[in-house]
This record gives structure tokens, C-alpha cells and sequence, in this order.
């Protein structure tokens, strides 16, 4: 949905929105669901409300898929941005994660969604707190397979034993 920013009236307004975007950033497995509203000031538009999706994201301990619920505040404000670059929105939006860009008197529901969930979604996406992750000796799921391997992170010269003892057996 696009809004118009001359027509939002001078008391705001306010959308319901339950749409799935086209994303590659953010996979969705669901519909977005959001309630924004949408203030003037001067020539920005103060966006506030909740959004809230089912995002499909990659455990960084053990490299499965897993679903996560996002369910956020916005609160952003859109600049006019005649006369900027894309390059230079990207570079102004690593400063100040709150401030978006509007141009040719619009602003795009779906951007301001995929935005949105995108500075929700964690660096390192865990499966879960307590996820094993992979075995760095077999390379096994740990939270699947309890493989026997001893993993010792601070001793190397025992990996090496380890190792040597694993050759012994095949
Ligand atoms: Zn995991
Ligand atoms: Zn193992």
C-alpha cells in the first residue's frame, strides 16, 4: 500500500495492515500484521505503531531453519529525500536507525514493514538459548545426535589425543 504523504490530514491517521511483502532480507512465513499511524510534522512523517510477524531465520549455532516470532514498537521518522542518493540514504540510515526516507510524496507500507522487521531480527539468530550447536569434531547436530566426541575448547593438546585415539579405533 502506498500512502500519499499530502493526504494524510493534519490530526494523522491511522492503517491496519495484514499483507505479506515481497522480501529477500527477511524470509516471512506468514502474513505481517501491523497497526501504524502516520503524523505530520512539517515536512516528515512520524510513523509509530506495532508490527508483528512469523520470520523464518538461521540458527548461528547449528545452522538450522527455525520460525521466531517478531512483534515490535515502530517509531520512525521519514524525511523528504529530494535530492539524496540511495548510496547516501544507506550510509545516513547506519547513523540513525530510527530515521527513513520518503520520496515523491510517498511512502511505501511494505518498505516500512520489511524495515521494521529487519531491525528486529538478531544478529545471531539462536534456535533456541540453550541450542548445542554442531559438533566441531564430527560435525553432528548436537541438539539431534549426542555424538560421543569430547570437545575440548581449552586444551588442544587433548583434541590432538582425542584425534589420535579416534584413528587407533577405525
Ligand atoms: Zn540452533
Ligand atoms: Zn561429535
Amino acid at each position: 500500500m502506498k500512502i500519499t504523504v499530502s493526504d494524510i490530514p493534519e490530526d494523522g491517521m491511522e492503517i491496519k495492515l495484514d499483507e505479506q511483502p515481497a522480501s529477500e532480507a527477511v524470509k516471512l512465513s506468514g502474513p505481517v500484521a501491523a497497526s501504524l499511524r502516520f503524523d505530520k510534522a512539517g515536512a516528515d512523517v512520524i510513523v509509530t505503531g506495532t508490527v508483528s510477524a512469523d520470520v523464518e531465520l538461521n540458527c548461528s549455532r547449528c545452522l538450522n531453519d527455525y520460525k521466531a516470532r517478531i512483534d515490535s514498537k515502530v517509531e520512525v521518522t521519514y524525511h523528504p529525500s529530494s535530492g539524496i542518493t540511495r548510496d547516501e540514504h544507506h550510509q545516513l540510515k547506519g547513523d540513525e536507525l530510527e530515521t527513513s526516507y520518503y520520496s515523491d510524496d510517498a511512502i511505501d507500507t511494505d518498505e516500512v514493514l520489511v524495515e521494521q522487521l529487519l531491525l528486529n531480527v538478531p544478529m545471531k539468530p539462536l534456535c533456541s538459548n540453550d541450542c548445542e550447536g554442531i559438533c566441531p569434531v564430527c560435525g553432528a547436530d548436537r541438539n539431534k545426535n549426542k555424538c560421543s566426541c569430547i570437545v575440548t575448547e581449552t586444551d588442544p593438546r587433548l583434541r590432538q589425543l582425542e584425534q589420535l585415539l579416534k584413528k587407533k579405533e577405525q
